[in-house]
């Protein structure tokens, strides 16, 4: 049976007309569901026997399990999903100051190899689909009880090589009626997928858009990130500038403090070059331990001399502190240790 999450409000909108019924029908089931909460047909007050009846046998209203959940003493949340097909990926609610996010993985396992992430020691089985990223989100509102009031595409997998679903997901958690992520609210990482950051910016969506970076010269980005030999910095660049120019979504740099790796001060002052001008934030990461790598996180010396050397520049940098990395939660440490 088709999930009903996969549909989009257009979507709905469509088929109720299609099938004979109006087309505010499906607002009002897209609020019985997301914002109600309210996952049985048969408690729909305001629709039709005969809708209820067509919406039970064709548009499934199932979630995926949880069969982990871990909380850290952040008050940082770590589910880990598993999907009717027995797939298992995780998701990270996280409290800030300005409200609840949602670290959503947009596939099971990811191809990458980032020689840093944790994400990547499993490869990709396959791609989650729309209604799965929606499902997951509809689960930890439901179980956390819990506004999420922003959404980060950010969990296990580059969401640009799921481009199409990442890109419906998008426009379901936006919809009004639906969860209603505002889509400045909404940010996708990507470790630089060139051609679809050119098809983002097209998308006309204005969501941010963050790149991992972690390296100012292509010398040392190919060592830590194998899409570098497909696509060059110079290229990411580029890109970015056509994304700001379209969107006028400022960009965010995510970078990562590897010690004696990426983290001199003369290193800093390339990023410095390399960014100027170019109206984006630096975000920079300390490096989270994964067993089975052998850097090491910059010392907090280091990460503020880092931090000093691009705000002199004239960059702006905020240092980033870590969330839930006592659960394995934080960025590049999710995976499934389960099978
Ligand atoms: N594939 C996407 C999204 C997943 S990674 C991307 O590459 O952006 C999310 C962020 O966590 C990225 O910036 C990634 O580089 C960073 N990250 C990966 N491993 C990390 C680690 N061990 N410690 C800290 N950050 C890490």
């Amino acid at each position: 049976m088709k999930s009903f999450y996969s549909y989009t409000l257009t979507e709905l909108e469509d088929l109720f007309l299609k099938l004979g019924y109006k087309k505010f029908n499906a607002s009002q089931v897209y609020d019985w569901v997301y914002k109600k909460l309210t996952l049985d047909y048969d408690l729909m007050s305001n629709i039709s026997k005969d809708l209820r009846e067509y919406l039970k046998l064709n548009l499934s209203l199932d979630l995926p399990k949880i069969i982990i959940k871990e909380e850290s003493s952040d008050s940082t949340i770590k589910y880990l999903f598993e999907f009717s097909d027995l797939s298992k990926v995780e998701g990270v609610l996280m409290h800030h100051p300005y409200g609840t996010s949602f670290c959503v993985s947009s596939e099971v396992g990811c191809n990458m190899g980032c020689s840093f992430c944790a994400s990547g020691l499993k490869k990709k089985t396959r791609d989650l689909s729309e209604s799965e990223m929606v499902s997951m989100i509809l689960k930890s509102v439901i179980d956390s009880n819990e506004r999420i009031s922003s959404v980060v595409i950010m969990g296990t997998g580059e969401p640009l090589d799921n481009y199409d679903n990442v890109i419906r997901f998008i426009r379901i958690i936006n919809a009004p009626k639906g969860l209603e992520i505002g889509i400045r609210h909404i940010t996708l990482s990507t470790c630089g997928i060139v051609p679809r950051i050119y098809s983002l910016a097209d998308e006309g969506l204005g969501i941010n858009l963050a790149i991992s970076l972690h390296a100012p010269t292509n010398d040392l980005r190919y060592k830590l990130m194998p899409i570098n030999k497909a696509y060059k910095i110079e290229e990411i660049i580029e890109a970015v500038k056509y994304y700001f120019n379209k969107t006028g979504r400022r960009i965010t740099f995510e970078y990562l403090l590897l010690k004696g790796v990426n983290d001199s001060r003369l290193i800093a002052d390339k990023l410095a070059d390399l960014i100027k001008g170019l109206n984006a934030y630096v975000n920079l990461i300390p490096y989270n331990h994964v067993d089975e790598f052998e850097y090491s996180t910059s010392s907090d010396k280091s990460a503020n001399e880092f931090y000093d050397t691009l705000k002199k520049r004239g960059i702006n940098v905020t240092l980033r502190h870590k969330m839930g990395d006592d659960i394995d939660a934080a960025c590049g440490q999710l995976r499934s240790k389960i099978n």
